[in-house]
C-alpha cells in the first residue's frame, strides 16, 4: 500500500513531537506545556447536533482579547491548523514557497513539504534576528513568511524594526505570518498593532500556552477580512468541536482571563528562579526566555539530556548546539530539575 501513497508522503519525515519521543517519568519539562490543569463545565445537550463553522461568541471573545474585530479572526484546530491552511490557501503546489529562519518551530517545513509546496530557509543571524537582506535575495516565489515571536526553541523577540521592514519588503508580494504562540507571556511584544498598516500581515495565536489548554486544541489566526474570508474557502465544514467552543470561551471570559494573568506571572518567577539557578553553574549559559521555556547551553548536552531522561526528567533536545530546552513547569519540578542539573555538573566538574 506505501507505493499507492504519494511520493511526498513516502519520503515523509512526521514532526517529532515531544509526546511522538515518547520517554517516562515524573517531570515532563518537553513540550512547552503548562503545568496548570483548570477545571471548565461542558454541557452534552447540544452534541446531535453539528457545530457552527465559526463560532461567533468564541470570535468575539478572542477579538476582545486580542484587540482586533470580529471579521479579523479565525478560529482552527490549534495554530497547527492555521500554518495548514494558510499554506493551502495561497501556496500553488510545485510552484510556490515557504521561507522560514532557523532554529525554529519545525511545523512550517513540514507542512509545506505535506502539500508540496518547496520550503526556502533563510537562517536567523548569530543573534537570532532577521537576515533581512538573505530574505530579500530570496523572496522568489515566496508566498509565506513565517518569522515566530517569541522564538521557539530560542526563547528571544525578533526585533519590531526588522518585522516592520520584512513587512515593507514584501508588500503586494508575500504574506509575513507572525507565529505568537508565546505571546501571552510578553503581550507587550504582540504585532497586532501592525495589522492597522500592513494588509500582509497575519498573526497566529494559541490557547496551548500560556492558556493552559494544549489538549484542547483551539488557535485562531489573526488577520485582515480579505485573508480570514479566503482561509474560511478552505478549512473544514465543522473545525470547532461544541465542547472546545464552550471551553475556550470559558477561558476567554474575564475570570478566565484573570486566571491565565495570574498563572503566566506565577510562571515567569519559576523562570526567573530556573534562569538565575542555572546561570551560577560553571560553563552553563542560559539565553533570556520571553515565553515558558529557556534555552540552555551545556559543556555536554547530550550526555546530560540522557542523563536527565535516565532519571525520569524528561526535557527537550535542541537543534542548537550543545542546547536543551527546558519548559517551565511548576516551582516543585523546577527546583528538582535545577537540583539534579546541579548534582550532574558538579560531577563532570570534579
Ligand atoms: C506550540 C506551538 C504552536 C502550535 O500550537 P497549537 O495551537 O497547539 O497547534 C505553534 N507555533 C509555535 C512556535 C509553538 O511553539
Amino acid at each position: 500500500m506505501t507505493k499507492l501513497a504519494r511520493k511526498t508522503v513516502q519520503a515523509l519525515t512526521p514532526y517529532q513531537s515531544a509526546r511522538r519521543l515518547g520517554g517516562s517519568g515524573d517531570i515532563w519539562l518537553n513540550a512547552n506545556e503548562s503545568p496548570f490543569a483548570n477545571e471548565y463545565n461542558i454541557s452534552c445537550n447540544r452534541l446531535n447536533r453539528y457545530s457552527t463553522c465559526q463560532p461567533e461568541a468564541l470570535l468575539q471573545a478572542y477579538a476582545d482579547y486580542a484587540g482586533v474585530k470580529q471579521e479579523q479572526v479565525l478560529t482552527s484546530r490549534g495554530a497547527d491548523e492555521g500554518i495548514e491552511l494558510l499554506i493551502r490557501a495561497f501556496c500553488q503546489p510545485n510552484k510556490d514557497s515557504i521561507l522560514y529562519c532557523p532554529p525554529t518551530y519545525g511545523m512550517y517545513g513540514i507542512s509545506a513539504e505535506t502539500f508540496d509546496v518547496a520550503n526556502k530557509v533563510v537562517p536567523l543571524t548569530d543573534k537570532w534576528q532577521l537576515d533581512l537582506p538573505a530574505i530579500e535575495a530570496n523572496l522568489d516565489n515566496v508566498k509565506l513568511v513565517f518569522v515566530c515571536s517569541p522564538n521557539n526553541p530560542t526563547g528571544n523577540l525578533i526585533d519590531r524594526q526588522d518585522i516592520e521592514r520584512l513587512l515593507a519588503m514584501t508588500q503586494n508580494k508575500a504574506l509575513v505570518v507572525m507565529d505568537e504562540a508565546y505571546i501571552d507571556f510578553c503581550p507587550e511584544a504582540s504585532t497586532v498593532d501592525l495589522l492597522a498598516d500592513y494588509p500582509n500581515l497575519v498573526i497566529l495565536r494559541t490557547l496551548s500556552k500560556a492558556f493552559a489548554l494544549a489538549g484542547l486544541r483551539c488557535g485562531f489566526t489573526l488577520a485582515s477580512p480579505e485573508i480570514i474570508e479566503l482561509l474560511l474557502k478552505v478549512i473544514a465544514p465543522y473545525p470547532v468541536p461544541i465542547p472546545v467552543a464552550d471551553i475556550a470561551i470559558q477561558a476567554l471570559s474575564p475570570a478566565g482571563l484573570a486566571k491565565t494573568k495570574f498563572q503566566v506571572l506565577d510562571l515567569s518567577a519559576n523562570r526567573a528562579y530556573l534562569q538565575a539557578g542555572l546561570s551560577m553553574l560553571e560553563g552553563v549559559t542560559v539565553f533570556d526566555g520571553y515565553g515558558n521555556y529557556l534555552l540552555v547551553q551545556f559543556p555536554d548536552a547530550e550526555q546530560l539530556f540522557e542523563a536527565l531522561w535516565d532519571n525520569g526528567i524528561i526535557l527537550r533536545r535542541s537543534p542548537v548546539k550543545n542546547c536543551i530546552r527546558i519548559s517551565v513547569g511548576n516551582r516543585d519540578e523546577c527546583e528538582k530539575t535545577l537540583a539534579f542539573i546541579r548534582e550532574q555538573i558538579l560531577q563532570i566538574n570534579n
